[in-house]
């Protein structure tokens, strides 16, 4: 029998409280390699076995990625993160 949901909230607030504070980490990722996967995940618009209209492109060039990443942490952001289809 485990704590009720809202004296669970609490004193998982109350840990954040203690290790991390109200410091508010931000982060961001890039869609790095967009649709034309070859899987068949049946919830996935990237997925070239459905008709969609996710946008496609493959994997950028890393030029690209790192600009992002740079405007990315300008804006406050502290971790950056690649995902792909696929
Ligand atoms: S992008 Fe990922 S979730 Fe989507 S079809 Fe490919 S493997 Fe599946």
């Amino acid at each position: 029998m485990g704590l009720p949901r809202r004296a669970s909230i609490a004193a998982a607030n109350r840990i954040k409280n203690q290790f991390i504070g109200q410091k508010v980490d931000l982060c961001s990722i890039v869609n790095a390699k967009s649709g034309n996967c070859s899987e068949d995940c049946i919830f996935c618009s990237q997925s070239v076995h459905y008709d969609t209209t996710a946008t496609t492109y493959p994997l950028l060039e890393e030029d690209e990625v790192l600009e992002r990443a740079k405007k990315m942490e300008e804006s406050g952001a502290e971790h950056f993160g690649l995902v792909t289809s696929g």
